[in-house]
């Protein structure tokens, strides 16, 4: 499996795994052990798909048998095109035509013996954090956005499953969940019958009873997700929040065709702050956005002034074919778009080093990720992992190993990093 993408294609991954590992399946290490190789593509950015494609062709060359799923495999012209010569094209979630292309390019084994389920499912990520996927799609139009085209409108999971499928990997070891979807303050809102008016506030109190780290992600900044930070006071799921805000000017925002409006976000998100006053905020930008001007760029730098968001991502826009912000009139050229990331992202880690630095001195609770001869490598409650920062602990590290939740006393930091020693 040549996985590619984000959490929500690993995830996918995971499932594709665990369901062939049920059937007796092998997982091979590398291409040579392999009777056939499944790539997992990604077709976002104009970037992503040619790295899919590259992928392939790697995967072609290196073992000759090759199916292709996810994302990219929305277009399955585009693939055979480049690569006539894979064994299958299968789209995002279409789980059983990738099992049924499997079991045609590599037939089971019957055995009865294999015939159960797993009693843990298959992760491609350390095994004391997962991901857990609670929908499936969008209801949203942003403009530059073709994942609703690609992935199909919002389609929640049942509360009953989600919570089945947390419960075993919370049995199985598992210490933190990272809750992922496409917009996960709409978890439940596509369903005819339901109990309350926004689902997700019962899921993560469903959640936060399992007494281990709970982690949203993705979460479209609606009113509601004020109701959510008590939770998070009451120390039930994590006081971290994954916003993608994308920008703050009201022009922009109306061109992308996001209603949230900047202001109001500051106001949400002092709000938040009343109730949870260490709450953790990482977002996502898009800098240079058809028609961006510069004062609208500088409302944007003012507007992370104010916010001091604890983590920031910020992409330069790029056309993604198929999403209607292509066509908008007024695209910033290359070398302004670069000027204005540089110019964000400066800001962006001042902000942060000045929030790091001001926790120097406090003891934070953090969870190993990694031991090695010399180095633990930790987060905090405010560090997702591979897009956040990290705690290191250069000392005393025997007895620690990956999983273990620690007291930690912070002694240094850095832009992005805090170190510390274990109280
Ligand atoms: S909310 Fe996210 S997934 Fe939905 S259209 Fe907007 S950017 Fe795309």
């Amino acid at each position: 499996m040549v996985s590619l993408g984000c959490p929500k294609a690993l995830v996918d991954s995971e499932r594709i795994l665990t369901r062939l590992r049920a059937e007796g399946y092998a997982i091979s290490p590398d291409y040579a052990g392999a009777d056939a190789v499944i790539v997992n593509t990604c077709g976002f950015l104009d970037s992503a798909k040619a790295e899919s494609l590259e992928a392939i062709g790697e995967a072609l060359s290196e073992n000759g048998r090759v199916i292709v799923t996810g994302c990219l495999g929305a277009e399955p012209d585009r693939i055979t095109e480049a690569h006539p010569a894979v064994l299958a094209v299968t789209g995002p979630h279409q789980y059983e035509a990738v099992l049924d292309a499997v079991h045609e390019a590599v037939p089971p084994k019957p055995d009865p013996f294999l015939d159960l389920l797993p009693e843990q499912a298959v992760s491609l990520t350390p095994r004391h954090y997962s991901y857990l996927k609670i929908s499936e799609g969008c209801n949203h139009k942003c403009g530059f956005c073709v994942i609703p085209r690609m992935r199909g409108r919002l389609a929640s999971r049942p509360t009953h499953e989600v919570m089945r499928e947390a419960e075993r990997l919370v049995e199985a070891g598992v210490k933190e969940l990272l809750i992922i979807s496409q917009d996960t303050s709409a978890y439940g809102t596509d369903w005819k019958k339901r109990g309350s008016k926004a689902p997700i506030l019962d899921l993560a109190r469903d959640l936060g009873t399992l007494g281990v780290w709970i982690r949203l992600h993705y979460v479209y900044p609606y009113p509601h997700v004020r109701e959510l930070v008590p939770l998070m006071a009451d120390e039930k799921i994590l006081p971290y929040l994954d916003i993608p805000f994308q920008h703050a000017h009201p022009d922009t925002l109306r061109r992308m065709a996001r209603p949230a409006a900047g202001a109001r976000a500051l106001e949400e998100i002092s709000a938040w702050r009343g109730i949870r006053p260490d709450i953790a905020l990482r977002s996502t930008f898009i800098v240079g956005y058809p028609g961006e001007t510069e004062e609208e760029f500088q409302t944007l730098l003012d507007w992370l002034d104010e916010a001091r968001l604890d983590r920031v991502g910020c992409f330069r826009y790029e056309d993604v074919e198929g999403a209607r912000s292509n066509h908008l009139p007024d695209h910033v050229p290359p070398e302004v778009k670069d000027d204005r990331w540089h110019r964000f992202m400066e800001k962006a880690r001042d902000i942060s080093e000045a929030k790091l630095s001001a926790k120097v001195g406090r003891r934070v609770e953090v969870l190993v990720d990694e031991v090695d001869q010399d180095l633990a490598t930790c987060r905090t409650m405010a560090d997702a992992p591979e897009i956040d920062g990290n705690l290191f602990i250069d000392e005393n590290l025997e007895g620690l190993s990956p999983g273990d939740l620690v007291t930690v006393e912070v002694d240094e930091a850095g832009e992005y990093d805090l170190w510390g020693r274990l109280v």
